[in-house]
């Protein structure tokens, strides 16, 4: 089992040591995990939402280090989760390169100045349409991969909530994007925090993620912890999800290549 979508106190939003996500991790019984705390924002300092730039090496030099002190009982992965701003691509790819990370999420978290994943960003749901909003997004979406400089798309439908979603189907974008994401060799991610965010379930939901699984995209598998309770937490949805649609194997990533791995399903 692994669980690549960890978080820690190097965000505003976050808690917890990242020694703390080892250990839970370690009681929970997984194999191998990956620490992917948010990239700084390149378009703006926001210490919030992200890392700042100078706390970057401290945090490489911090997860090398637990993976170092952990060798033998858990395999922990050099992650980063990169937000996508259009126009920023060098000054992202320019962080990303520095540094010996084993995979970037491709994220969104922003829309037109609308942080929508973040708390502040929840009221504003109610006044914005979905049919307007779901084009745009996906067309940042599209942007991200395009861009090139991400191994996995992170948590794919996060602006998703059980109360927001457009009128018209969205079949027609899924498969757009699955096919870029062959294209150019991404992995997309199952993200349990859709279960407690207000989506209802996983990120991304079974038609979106069983139009990639089609298209021959390999899927990751992530809890989002922003603390260390949450290492895990809804893997029975995400294990649900994947059998029903005969997914059983994941991507694990070195080094920012991608192998396949048989998913053990608990009993
Ligand atoms: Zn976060
Ligand atoms: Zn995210």
């Amino acid at each position: 089992m692994i669980d690549y979508h960890l978080h820690g106190n190097f965000c505003g939003h976050g808690s917890g040591e990242l020694e703390e996500y080892v250990e839970e991790a370690l009681r929970k019984g997984f194999v191998e995990i990956g620490f992917s705390a948010h990239l700084p924002r390149v378009d703006r300092p926001d210490p919030y939402h992200a890392m700042v730039e100078e706390d970057l090496p401290r945090y490489v030099e911090l997860v090398l280090s637990l993976r170092e002190r952990f060798r033998g009982s858990i395999a922990i992965k050099l992650g980063i989760e990169a937000d996508f701003f259009d126009g920023y691509e060098e000054a992202i790819g320019r962080l990303l390169d520095a540094h010996p990370f084993d995979y970037v999420f491709g994220s969104i978290h922003f829309l037109d100045g609308w942080h929508f994943s973040s708390r502040a960003g929840r009221e504003r749901y109610d006044r914005e349409d979905p049919d307007r909003v779901f084009p745009r997004y996906f067309a940042l979406l599209e942007c991200m991969v395009r861009s090139g400089l991400f191994d996995i798309a992170a948590h794919p439908d996060i602006i998703r909530k059980e109360s927001f979603m457009p009128s018209f189907p969205l079949d027609g974008y899924y498969k757009r994007f699955a096919g870029l994401l062959v294209r150019y060799g991404m992995a997309v991610e199952v993200n349990t925090a859709g279960v407690r965010r207000g989506a209802g379930t996983p990120y991304p939901e079974r038609l979106f993620l069983e139009t990639c699984h089609d298209a021959g995209v390999p899927v990751t598998l992530g809890s989002d912890a922003h603390r260390p309770g949450d290492v895990g937490r809804d893997f029975k949805d995400a294990f649900a999800l994947l059998a029903e649609l005969g997914i059983d194997e994941v991507a694990v990533f070195e080094s920012r290549r991608f192998s396949m791995r048989p998913i053990r399903f608990p009993a």
